[in-house]
């Protein structure tokens, strides 16, 4: 599918299911892909992309973007201490806060530098124990933690459990979200935006659908 098939798609099923107000942000995961296809993306105008790792998007992002001009820039994937800074430097949304060390991390570097990346929280719905995020039952007191580290928490972030039906747990991650009166919701990848779209996604992140497979060899 092309990147505009994917837009156009999305407004489909967002008419369809009722979330035609709600804004969906594309996410186009560039990880791991060859830089002709990113530059492909860019060339024809898009601006919002998604990376699994600080130093692979250290690596290219700042040549692109004093190439192609200001480039909205998520990190998807988990956190380490040591690379928290440098992700805040570089990336305008993190996706991936899991635990009360990052979360006091970032709130330091924050007052150090002047500035924080909007942040969702990953809840790990399926409690799959090789998983990030946080676990369901831990998630109020996290983001009551967090609310008192003043960070900007906008919203939760999950990936399903590969074997089940997803939309149990987009429905889930919509239901925590709402009792805590965080307007957005990451979820939905190149396998399933349309099941997180139907369920209220305001961020899809979706990778593979439209630069091809990654190749890990
Ligand atoms: C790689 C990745 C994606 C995109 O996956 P596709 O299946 O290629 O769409 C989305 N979210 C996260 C967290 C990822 O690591």
């Amino acid at each position: 599918m092309s990147l505009a098939q994917i837009l156009s798609k999305i407004q489909t099923i967002k008419t369809e299911s009722g979330h035609r107000d709600v804004p969906v942000k594309l996410i186009a995961v560039s990880k791991v892909q060859p830089i002709e296809r990113v530059r492909k993306v860019l060339e024809d105008g898009y601006r919002i992309f998604g990376e699994n790792k600080v130093q692979e998007a250290a690596g290219k992002w700042p040549a692109l973007i004093e190439e192609f001009g200001p480039t909205e820039l998520h990190l998807l994937g988990p956190l380490q201490s040591n690379k928290t800074r440098q992700a805040m430097e570089l990336f305008d949304v993190i996706h991936s806060v899991d635990r009360l060390k990052i979360a006091k991390t970032i709130a330091r570097i924050a007052v150090e530098i002047g500035k924080c990346p909007q942040l969702f929280i990953q809840v790990n719905t399926g409690d799959e124990p090789q998983k990030a995020g946080i676990a369901p039952d831990q998630l109020d007191a996290f983001i009551a933690e967090c609310r008192v580290l003043e960070l900007p928490i906008i919203g939760l972030m999950c990936i399903p459990p590969a074997s089940e039906e997803p939309t149990f747990h987009f429905k889930m991650l919509a239901e925590m979200a709402k009792r805590n009166n965080l307007p957005e919701l990451s979820m939905g990848m190149s396998g399933d935006f349309e099941e997180a779209v139907a369920c209220g996604a305001t961020h899809v992140r979706v990778g593979s659908a439209i630069f091809g497979d990654r190749d890990y060899s």
